[in-house]
C-alpha cells in the first residue's frame, strides 16, 4: 500500500533574479513498512522536500499526499493536527527536553495529544534500543547516541504514520551512526514502521531499504517507484 507520495513538487525561495528553486518537480512514492533513504549533497533540496512531506512548510505547487489525504488542502491549523497525530520526526541536534527524564521525553508526544501511553509497546521499544537502565536519566546525562535512541523512541511510542529523519547520525561519530542506524532499521523491522530519512552519507543511506537520488531539486537516479 502506498503511503506518501509526492506529485510534481515544487518549492521556489525568493523571486525574480534571486529565485531558488530548491525542489524542481519531484516525484516518489513510499510503501507502508518501507524504510527509504533520500541522498544528495549539501543544498540539492533533502531538508526543503523533508519539511514539506513533514508539512511543516508549504510548497509552491504539486502535491504531498500522506495515508491517502492531501495534505496542503488543509488549513494551518488542520495541518498542524495532521502533522501531530500522523508524522514523527527524528532531528540531527535529537530535541530532546533538557528538564523532564528519558521516560517523561518518550512519552510527551502522546500526552500533548491527550492520549494513554501504551506502557507493553513503549517496553517493548525500550528494550529494543537497550535504553530499559536510562528510563529516569535527564538527556544531558546521555551520550548523543543515547539521546538519539531516546529520539527514535519517542517518535516510534506514538506510532505514527511516517517517521521524518532529517540526518540522524548528522552529530555522531561513525561507529556510533552505524549503531543507531541499525537500531532504526531493526525497529522499522520490529514494528513495522515506514521511515523516510535523508542524508548526504552513502554508508548511512546503504543501510535502508531503498535510496532515492536528490540533485538540484530533482530526483536523479534509484527508483522513485
Ligand atoms: P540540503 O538540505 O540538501 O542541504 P536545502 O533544502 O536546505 O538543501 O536547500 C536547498 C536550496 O534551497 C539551497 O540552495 C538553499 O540555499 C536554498 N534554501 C533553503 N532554505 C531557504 C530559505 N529559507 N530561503 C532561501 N533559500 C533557501
Ligand atoms: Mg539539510
Amino acid at each position: 500500500m502506498t503511503i506518501l507520495k509526492t506529485k510534481d513538487l515544487k518549492k521556489c525561495y525568493g523571486s525574480g533574479d534571486t529565485a531558488v528553486h530548491a525542489l524542481d518537480g519531484v516525484n516518489f512514492e513510499v510503501e507502508s513498512g518501507e524504510f527509504v533513504a533520500i541522498i544528495g549533497t549539501s543544498g540539492s533540496g533533502k531538508s526543503t522536500l523533508l519539511h514539506m512531506l513533514g508539512g511543516l512548510d508549504r510548497p509552491t505547487s504539486g502535491s504531498v499526499t500522506v495515508d491517502g489525504k492531501n495534505i496542503f488542502t488543509l488549513k494551518d491549523e488542520e495541518l498542524t493536527i495532521f502533522r501531530r497525530r500522523k508524522i514523527g520526526f527524528i532531528f540531527q541536534n535529537y530535541n530532546l527536553v533538557p528538564v523532564l527524564n528519558v521516560y517523561e521525553n518518550i512519552v510527551l508526544p502522546i500526552e500533548l495529544d491527550g492520549n494513554e501511553p501504551d506502557k507493553a509497546y513503549i517496553e517493548k521499544i525500550v528494550n529494543t534500543l537497550g535504553l530499559e537502565n536510562k528510563m529516569n536519566n535527564l538527556p544531558n546525562n546521555l551520550s548523543g547516541g543515547q539521546q538519539q535512541r531516546v529520539a527514535i523512541a519517542r517518535a516510534l511510542t506514538a506510532k505514527p504514520t511516517i517517521i521524518l529523519a532529517d540526518e540522524p547520525t548528522g552529530n555522531l561519530d561513525s561507529k556510533t551512526s552505524l549503531d543507531v542506524m541499525g537500531l532504526l532499521k531493526v525497529t522499522s523491522q520490529q514494528f513495522r514502521q515506514t521511515i523516510v530519512m535523508i542524508t548526504h552519507n552513502e554508508e548511512i543511506a546503504q543501510m535502508a531499504d531503498r535510496i532515492i537520488r536528490i540533485e538540484d531539486g530533482k530526483i536523479a537516479s534509484g527508483d522513485p517507484k
